[in-house]
């Protein structure tokens, strides 16, 4: 039977799982311990909670499937850590490379109506400040900036991980959703576009968590389970 309000924990999990099933990445055990850089057994005693609570079910290949409740607590959770970094960024200034973890402590405590007041504080913006849709569900489709061939015109879409260190890099190297330049450079190990009067430079492991809209575009991929992680600070740069 579910509950009517998952714990803490619980919501966590539902999170790392919704950022697998947007991402289009297989929602496994495996995959959501490598995200939330958890011990197998850790995260499989929790799916097991998770299961019993009526959030996930277990399908026969035993990959995660929400249950009708689950997706719902997910998506109220992903859209309040998110309106939260928006409302952190544009209302109180917080710089967008320090509002993450903010978020991730606030987003449990949050009341419907101190939701509301927050959605009409952020005026129109519809995506977190590093570029994920506010109202889940509105995705736009990108390919990793990794992809891209030199020559093509970039447009930063979003970051596909939210460690804080790697938005810090990022920050610090100029890219910044939204932005528009061109790929200058490419080679195995960095990145470079350039903006009108910089250019930045991106190892290619962070290049490959960050999603542009390309022209001309590479074909889409799904991006790798380890470029995922959002808890910790792994992406091999
Ligand atoms: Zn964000």
């Amino acid at each position: 039977m579910a509950h009517e309000h998952a714990t803490d924990a619980e919501e966590e999990y539902l999170q790392t799982i919704f950022w697998l099933h947007e991402a289009g990445l297989p929602m496994t055990a495996a995959n959501l311990a490598r995200a939330m850089q958890l011990s197998a057994p850790t995260v499989h005693e929790m799916v097991g909670r998770l299961e019993r609570d009526g959030y996930v079910r277990r399908d026969a290949t035993k990959r995660l499937e929400f249950t009708d409740d689950g997706l719902e607590q997910a998506r109220a959770i992903v859209r309040r850590h998110r309106l939260i970094e928006r409302f952190l960024t544009d209302v109180l200034g917080i710089p967008w490379d320090e509002v993450h973890e903010e978020a991730e402590r606030l987003e449990h405590a949050m009341s419907p109506v101190l939701e509301q007041r927050m959605l009409a504080a952020i005026g129109d913006a519809k995506t977190c400040p590093h570029g994920h849709p506010i109202e889940v569900g509105e995705r736009l489709p990108g390919v990793p900036l990794a992809d891209v061939e030199v020559g093509a015109k970039v447009r930063i879409l979003r970051f596909e991980n939210e460690a804080e260190d790697l938005l810090h890099y990022l920050k610090d190297s100029g890219v910044e959703p939204g932005r528009e330049g061109s790929l200058a450079a490419s080679d195995d190990d960095e990145v470079t576009i350039a903006f009108d009067s910089a250019s930045s430079t991106l190892t290619r492991s962070v290049a490959e968590t960050v999603s542009v809209v390309a022209d001309p575009s590479p074909p889409p991929r799904i991006a790798l389970p380890e470029q995922l992680v959002i808890t910790k600070d792994r992406y091999g740069r």
